[in-house]
C-alpha cells in the first residue's frame, strides 16, 4: 500500500462561496455566544496553572520536561523522590512556576514533604480539570450536574492498556459495576436531559465508551482471529448488561494498529444473534486517517446490510504524533494526513457523508473546533435535518463555552466524562495537555489570540491552497527495509500462501558450491522443522576436508579479479541481492519459519535485516572507495585508501540464519575479499538459498563458495588453514574462543596475521528503576525475554528490579507472563516457538532444574498436551525469583526462555550486578529519572544499551550491534567502521610540487 505524497486535495469538498458565507455566519454566532458566556476553563484558570500552560506553549523543551514530570509523578512513592524528580526535570523553573515552593525547596533535604505535598496537589488539581471523578458515585453526581444544564454524558473508565487477564477481569468488573450503579441512579431521576431526547423520543441516558485495548491482554494484531475471540469473550458481558439496562455502548478508536481489529470486532459481534438488535451501539472513526472515508463507507454499507442502526462518532483523532513517528520509524506509509487542514477538510467531507446516511448512521460530531461544528450545522440545515437528529460531543473539562453555545442554539451535546484513579489517568491527562497546547490546535489558537476570527473560521481547503507544499526530503544513501505489516489482511494472506507453497516442496537436496561448481555427490544431512522434527525441510551436502581445500584454492584463484572489480560494481551485486530478497520475502520468511522455527514477525525481521546488511554495506563500500585526504597539505597529496585482506571464512549461527549469515558474508565480499560461507548445521537450507541469491545477483564463480559442514572436520581444517586471512564469526563462546586461539598461532606459509571478527553470547540484564513506567516495562521485559524463545544473543535473562518497585513489578510481570503465546511458529500469533533442537532443549531444561535448586520457581508456562505430544523441541517459559548474582542461572548463558529476577537495593547495586557478568552485550534500564538515565549511559558497560525500551531488535545503522568482554571483540555489525575489519588501510603521499608549482586545485 502506498499513499500519494500529494495531499489528495482534489478529493475534498470544493469551496462553495454560498455555503462559506453561511458557515462563517454560524461560526460567528457560536463565537459570539461563547464570548458572551465565558466558562471557567483551563485557559482562564489563574495562577500557577495558567503559567504552566503559557510556558508550555512558548517553550517546547519546557513542555516536554513538564509533561514528563506529570507522567512520572503518580508512580513516585516518597516525598524525597518527588523532590528529586522535580529538580531533575524542571530545575530552577520549578520555583519560577510556583514561588511558594521556594522555601520548601531550600529545606527539601530535611523536609521533602514541604515540596511534595503542594506539587502533588497541584498536579492532582490539573488532572481534576479533565477527570470527572474517581468513583461511580462521582460519576452519578456529574451525570446529574450535566443533565441539569441539558448535557448528555458518555462514560469512559480510565485504565487503558491491560497487560494481564487479572487486570482485564478487573476492568470488566468495573464496567459492569458502573453500568449497574449508573442505571440504578438514572432510574431514580425523572426527566431526561435536553440532549437525551432525539426527534424520535428519549435516547439511552446511559452511554458507555470502551477501548478494546482495555478488554484483554490477548491482542495480537497479526493474529486477528485469535484476538477477536478473546475480545468477544470480554465484550459480550458488557453488551449483555448494556442491553439489559438500556445503555448505549460506544467503541472508542485507538491507534492505527488496532483499527482493523476494532472494526472487525464491532461488526462481527453485532452479527451474533444475541446482539443483532440490542444494545444501541456506536463507534468512533478518525478523520485524520487517509482511509477513514473507505472505512466509513464500508461501515455504512454493513449497517444497511445488517439493518442495524448505529451511531458514528466522527473525531479527527488523538494520536497524530504517535502515528506519524511510529510509521516513520518502521518505514511504513504514514496513515494520517500530514497537514492539519487536510484532517479538517476530510472531516468536513465525512460530515456530509454521514448526513447523507443519517437514517442508518446517526452522526455524532466530536470536535472542539467552532469551524468544524458550524460547518456541520450548516450542512444539516441545507439538508433539512432536524438538529436533534445528530449530536455534538466534547470532552469533560474542555470547550465548556462551546458546549453551552451549542446547547443555546438548540443542539444536543454529549460530554465525554473520564472517571478513574489518577495513576491510570495520567496517559489521558498528558494527551489532553498536549491537545490544549498543540501548535496546530484550534483551542490554543483561539485562547492565545494567535489567530484572527477570520482565520479560525477559514475553510480548510482554502487554507491548504494558500499553504506552501510540503518539502520533499533528500533521500539518504541508505534506508532500512520495512518489515511487513501483518495487521494487513493482504500481508497475512501472502504469508499463508508462501507457507503452504513451501510445505508442498520440502525435502529438496542442496549441493555444495565450490568455485562456481555444484557438487552433488556427497553425504546428505537432513535439516528438520523444530516444531515437527519428523518434517525434513531439506537435505544439505556435507563438505569434506578435501572440499574445504578446494574452496580455499577457488577463492585464491578468484581473488585478483574480484579485488580489481570496481567497488561500485561489487556494491551493485549486494544491491541486487537485496532486491531479490525483497522480492522473495514471503517465501524466505516461510523457510525461516519452518527451518529455524522463527515466529512470523521474527522471521520477517530477520529477512529485513539481511536486506539491510546488503544495502548498508554496499553504501558503506561506496563511501570507503573514495580516497580520504588525511591532511590538506600544500605541495603534497596525502590520502588513505583501503585494500582487501584476502580470503576469509564466514561462520554463522542458526538463530539469525539469514541475517547474520548474510552480514558476515557480504561485508567482506563487498570489501573485495573472497569468502567461504559456512552456515549453521541446523539452518543450512537457508544458507543454500542465500548462495543462490548471491549467485543470481552476479557474484563471479569462486568469489564465494558454499561449504556446509561439520565443525569437527572441514570446519576445523579451515580454522587452522594458513591461507585464510580472516574469520567472520558469530556463535557460541566456546567455539569463538577456540577460533580466536587457533587463529592466533602463526603457521608456516601464512602471509597475514589473521583477523577474527568474533561475536559471541550475552547474559543481558534489564534494570527496573523505582519510578519505571510498568505499562511499558512489563511488556518490554516479556518480549525481550521470551520472544523467539529467548534464543537471541541480545535476549533478556537477568531482570534486576529495584526494591521500591519490586512487589508491584513482580505482581504485574508474573500476571502477564501467561499472556505470551507458546506454540508452532507457523501460527501467526506465536511468540514462543520451540527451541532449535533436542540438544538445546536438553541443555535449557537442565538449567531450569538447576534454577529450581538454587532459586524460587515463580512461574512456568503449562504447555498444552498438543504441543508436548507434537515432538517439537518446546521449553516452557520460566521465571525464577530470589536469584543471587552468584547463582549458576544468573551467571551462565542459557539461550532459552528462562529469566532470573534479582532484587537490588539501589541503582549502585543494580549497575554493579549488570557489570559483574562475563559478557557485555545488551542491557537496559527503565527509569523516568533523568539522573538515573544519565548514570546508566556512563555506568552500564554493555555494547548495546537500551533505555526505556526492550533490549532486543537491533536495526542496521540505527543500532550498530556487538559487545565486548566474552560477548565479542568490540566490532559493530551494521555500523560504520564494520567494513574496515575486512580491509587494510594504506596511506599514500605524493609530492605534487614540480619546479616550484603545484596543480591549481590544491
Ligand atoms: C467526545 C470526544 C470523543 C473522542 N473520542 C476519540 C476516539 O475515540 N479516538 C480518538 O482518536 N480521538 C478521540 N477524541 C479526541 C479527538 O480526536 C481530539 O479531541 C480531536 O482530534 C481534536 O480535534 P478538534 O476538532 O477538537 O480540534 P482541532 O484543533 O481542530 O484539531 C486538532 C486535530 O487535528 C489533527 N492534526 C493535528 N496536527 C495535524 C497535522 N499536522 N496533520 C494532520 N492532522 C493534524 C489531529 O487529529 C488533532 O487532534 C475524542 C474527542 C472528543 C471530544
Amino acid at each position: 500500500m502506498t499513499y500519494p505524497t500529494d495531499t489528495g486535495r482534489a478529493g475534498f469538498l470544493p469551496v462553495d462561496p454560498q455555503l462559506e458565507t453561511a458557515v462563517r455566519a454560524e461560526g460567528e454566532r457560536l463565537l459570539a455566544l461563547m464570548d458572551a458566556h465565558p466558562a471557567p476553563g483551563i485557559f482562564s484558570k489563574k495562577g500557577a496553572y495558567a503559567r504552566l500552560m503559557e510556558w508550555s506553549m512558548k517553550d517546547a523543551a519546557f513542555k516536554t520536561q513538564l509533561f514528563r514530570f506529570v507522567d512520572v509523578l503518580p508512580a513516585l512513592t516518597s516525598s524525597a523522590d518527588i523532590v528529586r524528580h522535580l529538580q531533575e526535570y524542571l530545575g530552577d523553573k520549578a520555583v519560577e512556576i510556583n514561588p511558594a515552593l521556594k522555601t520548601g525547596l531550600a529545606a527539601a533535604a530535611f523536609a521533602p514533604g514541604l515540596v511534595a505535598g503542594p506539587v502533588k496537589a497541584q498536579v492532582a488539581d490539573m488532572a481534576r480539570q479533565f477527570v470527572a471523578g474517581e468513583s461511580p458515585e462521582d460519576l452519578v453526581r456529574q451525570l446529574r450536574r450535566n443533565a441539569k444544564i441539558g448535557l448528555a454524558t458518555t462514560i469512559d473508565l480510565l485504565g487503558e492498556t491491560v497487560i494481564s487477564e487479572a487486570e482485564a477481569d478487573a476492568f470488566l468488573r468495573r464496567n459492569l459495576a458502573v453500568l449497574d450503579t449508573v442505571a440504578a441512579a438514572i432510574a431514580e431521576d425523572s426527566a431526561p436531559a435536553f440532549s437525551d431526547v432525539g426527534p424520535g423520543g428519549p435516547l439511552p441516558r446511559l452511554n458507555l465508551s470502551v477501548k478494546i485495548s482495555a478488554l484483554t491482554p490477548d491482542v495480537h494484531p497479526a493474529d486477528p482471529d485469535h484476538s477477536l475471540a478473546a475480545l468477544k469473550q470480554r465484550l459480550r458481558p458488557v453488551l449483555r448488561r448494556a442491553a439489559e439496562v438500556g445503555a448505549c455502548v460506544n467503541f472508542d478508536m485507538e491507534s492505527y494498529k488496532l483499527k482493523e481489529l476494532t472494526l472487525a470486532l464491532f461488526k462481527s459481534i453485532l452479527e451474533e444473534e444475541e446482539f443483532r438488535r440490542k444494545p444501541e451501539v456506536g463507534i468512533a472513526l478518525q478523520a485524520y486517517l487517509r482511509d477513514c472515508e473507505r472505512d466509513l463507507r464500508e461501515l455504512i454499507g454493513w449497517a444497511r446490510g445488517a439493518g442495524r442502526p448505529i451511531t458514528v462518532r466522527l473525531v479527527k483523532g488523538a494520536y497524530w504524533d504517535y502515528e506519524t513517528i511510529i510509521a516513520r520509524q518502521r518505514g511504513w506509509p504514514v496513515p494520517v494526513w500530514s497537514r492539519k487542514p487536510e484532517s479538517d477538510a476530510n472531516y468536513e467531507k465525512l460530515t456530509c457523508l454521514l448526513f447523507d446516511n443519517a437514517d442508518i448512521a446517526a452522526p455524532a460530531f466530536a470536535s472542539h473546533n467552532v469551524r468544524t461544528c458550524a460547518h456541520a450545522i450548516v450542512q444539516a440545515g441545507r439538508r433539512g435535518i432536524d438538529p436533534r437528529a445528530y449530536e455534538f460531543q466534547a470532552l469533560y473539562g474542555m470547550a465548556d463555552e462551546l458546549k453551552s453555545a451549542l446547547l443555546r442554539t438548540g443542539h444536543r451535546v454529549r460530554e465525554y466524562c473520564a472517571v478513574g484513579a489518577l495513576l491510570p489517568g495520567m496517559g489521558y491527562l498528558v494527551r489532553r495537555l498536549l491537545e490544549n497546547t498543540s501548535n496546530e490546535g484550534f483551542l490554543r489558537a483561539r485562547h492565545t489570540g494567535a489567530a484572527t476570527r477570520e482565520q479560525l473560521l477559514r475553510n480548510p481547503v482554502e487554507a491548504l491552497a494558500q499553504a506552501a507544499p510540503p518539502k520533499a526530503a533528500a533521500a539518504p544513501p541508505f534506508r532500512n527495509a520495512a518489515n511487513t505489516d501483518f495487521t494487513l489482511a493482504a500481508s497475512r494472506e501472502r504469508q499463508r500462501t508462501a507457507l503452504a507453497g513451501l510445505q508442498s516442496h520440502l525435502g529438496r537436496r542442496w549441493p555444495l558450491v565450490i568455485g562456481g561448481r555444484r557438487i552433488t555427490d556427497r553425504e546428505y544431512v537432513p535439516s528438520v522443522n523444530p516444531a515437527h522434527p519428523e518434517q525434513v525441510v531439506g537435505y544439505w551436502a556435507r563438505a569434506t576436508i578435501a572440499d574445504a581445500e578446494a574452496a580455499v584454492e577457488a577463492a585464491h584463484a578468484a581473488r585478483p579479479s574480484w579485488r580489481a572489480t570496481p567497488a561500485d560494481a561489487r556494491a551493485a551485486v549486494l544491491d541486487r541481492a537485496a532486491d531479490l530478497m525483497e522480492s522473495r520475502r514471503f517465501s524466505l520468511n516461510a523457510l525461516l519459519i519452518l527451518e529455524a522455527g522463527k515466529p512470523w514477525m521474527e522471521a520477517d525481521g530477520d529477512v529485513s535485516e539481511a536486506i539491510d546488511f546488503c544495502r548498508f554495506y554496499a553504501s558503506e563500500m561506496r563511501r570507503l572507495a573514495r580516497p580520504e585526504i588525511t591532511q590538506a597539505t600544500p605541495g603534497e597529496s596525502c590520502v588513505q585508501q583501503w585494500t582487501p585482506r584476502g580470503v576469509g571464512v564466514s561462520i554463522a549461527p542458526w538463530n539469525f540464519p539469514l541475517a547474520i549469515l548474510t552480514g558476515l558474508t557480504v561485508a567482506p565480499l563487498v570489501a573485495g575479499n573472497c569468502v567461504i560461507m559456512k552456515p549453521a548445521r541446523q539452518t543450512s537450507v537457508i544458507g543454500a538459498h542465500l548462495m543462490e541469491i548471491l549467485t543470481e545477483a552476479g557474484l563471479p564463480p569462486g568469489v564465494l563458495s558454499f561449504l556446509p559442514c561439520f565443525g569437527s572436520d572441514a570446519g576445523a581444517h579451515l580454522a587452522a588453514h594458513p591461507r585464510i586471512d580472516f574469520y567472520a564469526f558469530t556463535g557460541s563462546r566456546a567455539v569463538g574462543c577456540g577460533l580466536w586461539a587457533t587463529a592466533g598461532r602463526t603457521l608456516p606459509g601464512q602471509v597475514n596475521l589473521k583477523k577474527v571478527v568474533c561475536e559471541m553470547g550475552g547474559k543481558n540484564a534489564l534494570v527496573i528503576d523505582n519510578d519505571a513506567d510498568l505499562d511499558e516495562a512489563v511488556p518490554a521485559a516479556l518480549a525481550s525475554a521470551f520472544g523467539y524463545a529467548g534464543q537471541k544473543c541480545s535476549a533478556l535473562s537477568r531482570l534486576i528490579v529495584l526494591d521500591g518497585i519490586y512487589g508491584r513489578f513482580i505482581e504485574r510481570f508474573l500476571a502477564a507472563c501467561p499472556t505470551v503465546p507458546v506454540g508452532d511458529p507457523a501460527v501467526p500469533g506465536t511468540i514462543v516457538n520451540p527451541v532449535i533442537d533436542a540438544a538445546a532443549q536438553k541443555s535449557i531444561l537442565g538449567y531450569i532444574e538447576q534454577g529450581k535448586r538454587e532459586a524460587t520457581l515463580a512461574w512456568q508456562a503449562a504447555l498444552p498436551e498438543a504441543l508436548l505430544s507434537s515432538g517439537g523441541f518446546y521449553v516452557p517459559p520460566t521465571v525464577f525469583t530470589e536469584c543471587r548474582p552468584e547463582h549458576v542461572i544468573v551467571r551462565e548463558e542459557i539461550f532459552g526462555p528462562v529469566v532470573s529476577v534479582l532484587r537490588a537495593r539501589s541503582l549502585d547495586e543494580a549497575f554493579a550486578w549488570v557489570n559483574a557478568a562475563d559478557y557485555a552485550l545488551t542491557g537496559g534500564l527503565f527509569s523516568r529519572s533523568p539522573g538515573a538515565l544519565a548514570r546508566a549511559r556512563e555506568e552500564m558497560l554493555v555494547g548495546n544499551l537500551y533505555l526505556n525500551r526492550g533490549i532486543t531488535g537491533a536495526i542496521v545503522e540505527r543500532h550498530p550491534f556487538g559487545g565486548f568482554r566474552m560477548s565479542g571483540g568490540g566490532t559493530k555489525a551494521g555500523g560504520r567502521g564494520y567494513l574496515e575489519n575486512f580491509l587494510f588501510p594504506r596511506a599514500i603521499a605524493e609530492n605534487t610540487l614540480r619546479r616550484g608549482f603545484t596543480p591549481e586545485e590544491e
